[in-house]
């Protein structure tokens, strides 16, 4: 794969870095990425990982924008209320960077669909709302061989884990929370600056994993509180009893 002189302009300020470099560069145009959700996590994951030249992004998002997602969503405008979201990131992907290739895909991630939608994809990130999904999402990339990097924030936590094959999102989480379909940030509260702090610290851990810097992340936790702003990391033992990956 090689880079046009107009992709190594636009990508300058990170080629430039030893850890990246062409090499990195070119990682990054060969990866296709899933990113379930495009709420608050999807809002600062999208952009970030188009900017930085992913070659392909799917976005996996059933809902429509509503006005109280705008305060941390700001893939969305007021103008666009009532619209799908999946399709409003897809256009927004377009818009910022033309090389990467994007597809909008309006279903619910759920145990039936998700190892379909998530085939021959490197890594999925999945920003959704509810457990329900999450580990409907964790179930499929443990069954694909996917590494899933799971984040959520609520309240003034954010939590971000990169999971790839033992111990699972299932070993962190338990099973307790397969029939919760609730979204969470409606009856807890969160802000968009603890949504966009998580979620670009997702994409960050995204890109490191993909281009291969910094060490292995996989089975470690990384929370932030947004009230302290300190993060701290916890690793995550294999759950011997786990039904998904045990
Ligand atoms: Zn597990």
């Amino acid at each position: 794969m090689t880079l046009s002189d107009a992709e190594l302009e636009r990508y300058a300020r990170q080629i430039v870095l030893r850890e990246v470099g062409g090499v990195g560069q070119n990682k990054l145009k060969a990866a296709k990425v899933a990113v379930v959700g495009a709420g608050g996590i999807g809002s600062a994951v999208i952009p970030a990982l188009t900017g930085a030249g992913i070659g392909s992004l799917t976005i996996i998002d059933d809902d429509v924008v509503e006005l109280a997602n705008l305060h941390r969503q700001p893939l969305f405008g007021d103008a666009d209320t009532g619209q799908p979201k999946a399709e409003l990131a897809a256009r927004f992907v377009e818009r910022l960077n033309r090389n990467v290739e994007t597809s909008a895909v309006r279903q619910r991630v759920g145990p039936d669909n998700a190892g379909e939608l998530f085939a021959g994809h490197e890594l999925v990130i999945d920003g959704s709302d509810n457990f329900a999904t999450r580990l409907a999402v964790s179930g499929a990339c443990v069954a694909l061989g996917i590494p899933l990097l799971s984040a959520a924030a609520i309240q003034f936590q954010g939590q971000v884990g990169l999971f790839s094959g033992r111990p699972c999102y299932r070993c962190f989480v338990g099973d307790a929370f397969d029939a919760d379909d609730c979204d969470n940030c409606a009856e807890l509260g969160v802000l968009g600056a603890l949504t966009g702090t998580t979620g670009n610290f997702a994409a960050l851990l995204a890109i490191n994993s993909i281009v291969g810097i910094g060490d292995d992340q996989a089975g470690r936790v990384h929370i932030f509180d947004g009230a302290a702003l300190t993060w701290r990391t916890i690793r995550i033992p294999p759950d011997p009893a786990c039904k998904a990956c045990g």
